[in-house]
């Protein structure tokens, strides 16, 4: 496979696979968005995803990553990412949760991730999820030949702190491919001292993803040695998808219409 400064190029081939891959994962994401309701347990969510999983002939790329137990990360409120689906869990009105998936097809990836809010949420948890969405879209809006990967950086964190919001930098986007987790890494600020990014090319594909949380940016892993959660408890949000880098900018991948 082609590489530029380490970072993979994909071909025809592999961008149809990924395109498909992508698609499939966005269905599953619209889906469960759509049932986001007050009084439904996250661990519905978790066996949507693993029904149509199976009814698309694709596995849940998650499961078994790294020992992940489960097809989804579903993350309530104080949970930035990884947080696990539970029968316990019940989603109340005024809770926000984001959903982080992908499926593998044909030995490559999908990564996507949409936070929804539960009935009537606070004029707070609406500002943060809207926000972070935004700062999604803006750091697609980077993603083009001429740029280089801190450009994209560049343009979530000017967003996220004009609005007054934090940055969770312990989790980064990422190349996704064949491997759920490929170079480069993508963080959601511009790092100091490390020169400047890798330069964008036709053919990579990016999995670019926003964190952001509204008190601290600082994180806390449970115990179970996945759930990443705000430490001062305040709400975070995350939105991801992965695109292809073209000629002359970047096509989402992972919307269900592409299917
Ligand atoms: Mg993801
Ligand atoms: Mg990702």
């Amino acid at each position: 496979m082609k590489k530029f400064r380490g970072v993979f190029i994909k071909n025809e081939r592999e961008i149809a696979l990924l395109r498909k891959a992508n698609a499939l994962t966005a269905a599953i994401l619209d889906e469960l968005v759509a049932q986001v309701r007050p009084g439904v347990p996250t661990m519905m969510f978790e066996d949507m995803a693993q029904a149509m999983c199976r009814d698309f002939g694709v596995r849940p790329s998650f499961q078994g990553y790294a020992g992940f137990p489960y097809a989804l990360c579903c993350s309530v409120n104080e949970t930035v990412v990884h947080g696990f689906p539970s029968a316990d869990c019940i989603l109340k009105e005024g809770d926000i949760v984001s959903f982080d998936m992908g499926v593998e097809y044909e030995g490559f990836h999908g990564d996507s991730a949409r936070t929804a809010l539960v009935g009537e949420v606070s004029d707070a948890a609406k500002h943060l999820s809207r926000v972070t969405e935004e700062c999604l879209h803006l750091g697609i809006a980077a993603a083009r030949p001429g740029n280089d990967v801190y450009a994209i950086s560049a343009a979530v964190q000017r967003h996220a702190e004009a609005e007054g919001l934090k940055i969770i930098r312990r989790f980064v986007g990422h190349g996704v491919g064949a491997k759920r987790h490929e170079k480069p890494e993508i963080p959601n600020f511009v790092p100091q001292g490390l020169g400047e990014g890798v330069p964008l090319k036709p053919g990579m594909v990016l999995a670019i993803e926003p964190m952001l949380a509204i008190g601290t940016e600082e994180v806390v892993i449970l115990p179970d040695g996945w759930t990443a959660n705000m430490k001062d408890h305040s709400l975070a949000a995350h939105w991801e998808h992965s695109v292809l880098i073209t000629h002359d900018g970047a096509e989402i991948l992972s919307l269900a219409g592409k299917r």
